[in-house]
């Protein structure tokens, strides 16, 4: 039986994107064979790949002067390809990065290795649990771009607002992509892994500003480029079809669920349920600042981290999966990404309250 499922990534699916991929799994469209079965330059692979793209677009509103990519390498090789491909401008090889938390981290290390890198701001002193103010940070003359990670999935913090900057902003926008509306003329690049809010792992979105397509570094591996991808519609080599296929169902359901509008009113409700709910406790905790909250991760401690294992345990037992926090920073985590129920939540906090009544 199917149950509720708190995941960080690879993340819970919708259930009826699954059905529906498990219904066509062995005679798509009635041609005998699975989707993944057929050659991703196939007409019908090919319609399958731009309606994917068709979706996006209208669910996030992109501009005609922006590129949709999809990509294998996941969001992690994005944090090589952003330098590879936007060193090899007019500007400085240098970069501003905001530092604020595990992923953030990760990007700026990458990027250190080909060029200066410099930290705009960071919460490091604080164990990153929370934005810094943007009038205290400290960018640099001529930087190339300025990256970003707009929710921290691990240490559940997400930026309230969009920063704003003179140079190419670059959000690695992974765990909280099509959670809200989102201005996309903000930004020059924009990317996401899929298998948090979008759909299975393998597979990255990129949407990229037209005009910074033609700043790479010349020596590129071919399968980092932007340019290259972009010429080739995707398919400079064989792309992860059915992680495509599955990701435009993904689309479609939300296109069907009322948009990315929707989504943000219900992913409002959901988190704020939780926090609400941990924030009258006095057994759990959550120590990320009030604005800087994620709708997203919400990582939360026991009153007596012994009690850890069995709340997992009981959890799991009780329909929960997944309620573990990363290994990095411990305690519990609760993703909660737009295919997670508001019902799943509500079951969440029930268990939560009954959990601290027999333990606390
Ligand atoms: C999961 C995650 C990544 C890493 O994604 P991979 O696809 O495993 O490379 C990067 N950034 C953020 C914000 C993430 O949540």
């Amino acid at each position: 039986m199917r149950q509720f499922n708190f995941c960080s990534g690879p993340a819970a699916l919708p259930q009826s994107v699954l059905l529906q991929a498990q219904q066509q799994l062995l005679d798509w469209q009635g041609r005998g064979c699975s989707v993944m079965e057929i050659s991703h330059r196939s007409p019908e692979f090919i319609a399958v790949a731009e309606q994917a793209e068709q979706d996006l677009r209208d669910l996030l509103s992109i501009p005609r002067h922006y590129k949709v990519l999809f990509l294998s390498g996941g969001a992690t090789a994005q944090f090589s390809a952003v330098p590879w491909n936007l060193f090899g401008g007019d500007s400085f090889r240098r970069a501003d990065y905001l530092q604020t938390g595990h992923w953030s981290n990760k990007a700026i290390a990458e990027a250190r290795r080909y060029g200066e890198v410099n930290v705009v701001a960071t919460s490091a002193e604080q164990n990153f649990n929370y934005v810094p103010e943007a009038a205290s940070w400290q960018a640099s003359e001529g930087a190339a771009y300025l990256h970003y990670t707009s929710n921290e999935t691990i240490h559940g913090v997400e930026f309230p607002y969009v920063p704003e900057v003179s140079c190419p902003l670059i959000a690695d926008m992974s765990s909280n992509i099509l959670s809200q509306p989102l201005a996309v003329e903000k930004f020059g690049v924009i990317y996401a892994g899929a298998q948090k809010n979008i759909g299975p792992s393998g597979i990255s979105v990129v949407i990229v500003r037209d005009d910074l397509l033609d700043r790479a570094v010349a020596e590129i591996p071919r399968s980092l480029s932007w340019k290259v991808a972009a010429d080739a519609g995707s398919m400079d080599n064989t792309p992860a079809t059915f992680a495509w296929y599955l990701s435009g169902l993904v689309f479609k359901w939300l296109k069907a669920e009322g948009g990315v509008t929707a989504m943000a009113a219900l992913n409002q409700r959901k988190s704020s349920l939780l926090y609400d709910f941990i924030d009258h406790s006095n057994f759990y905790h959550n120590s990320v600042a009030l604005s800087s909250r994620s709708r997203m991760n919400v990582p939360f401690t026991l009153a007596d981290n012994k009690l850890d294992a069995l709340f997992v345990n009981e959890a799991t037992e009780a329909g929960l999966l997944n309620l573990k926090g990363h290994r990095s920073v411990g305690g519990m985590r609760a993703s909660l990404y737009n295919a997670v129920s508001l019902q799943a939540v509500q079951a969440l906090v029930a268990f939560m309250g009954d959990f601290e009544q027999r333990n606390g």
